[in-house]
């Protein structure tokens, strides 16, 4: 998404896909307009009291712990592994994007390349990865 122009292509070509449902199409809508329905939005347009987010309110309190300065309730807060209730989740959906990254990069590389993916079925520290490597 940091490539200049395709950021825009690529919602523009998801925004006017038919066969995507309305309801996942108005979502992504409604978050780059700014306007997604979270605690930070109602409260700026009147309809709430508090911006707060009430999923790390609900996992401070469980730990009996004070909910004073909570963090405001943004799309960008429940959507990164900052927000206590959202924080496996989000972590378990990097790990997943990451884990098929790095399926698609071993499937793509050339048999005669010399790099090798040291990590795809288990994971490796120096030890393992010297102990492989006949130098
Ligand atoms: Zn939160």
């Amino acid at each position: 998404m940091l490539r200049q122009d395709a950021e825009r292509f690529m919602l523009g070509k998801y925004l006017s896909d038919k066969k995507i449902p309305w309801q996942r199409r108005r979502r992504l809508g409604m978050t780059v307009a700014g306007n997604t329905p979270t605690a930070s939005f109602l409260t700026k347009i009147g309809m709430m009291q508090s911006a707060g987010c009430w999923l790390c309110k609900t996992a401070q309190e469980a730990r009996g712990e004070s909910t004073d300065g909570l963090a405001d309730e943004t799309h960008g807060h429940i959507n990164n592994a900052g927000c206590e209730g959202m924080a496996t989740t989000v972590t378990a959906a990097l790990h997943s994007i990451w884990r098929h990254l790095y399926d698609s990069m071993h499937a793509a590389q050339k048999p005669k390349s010399k790099h090798k993916f040291v990590t795809l079925d288990q994971e490796s520290n120096m030890s393992t990865v010297w102990r492989r490597k006949s130098f």
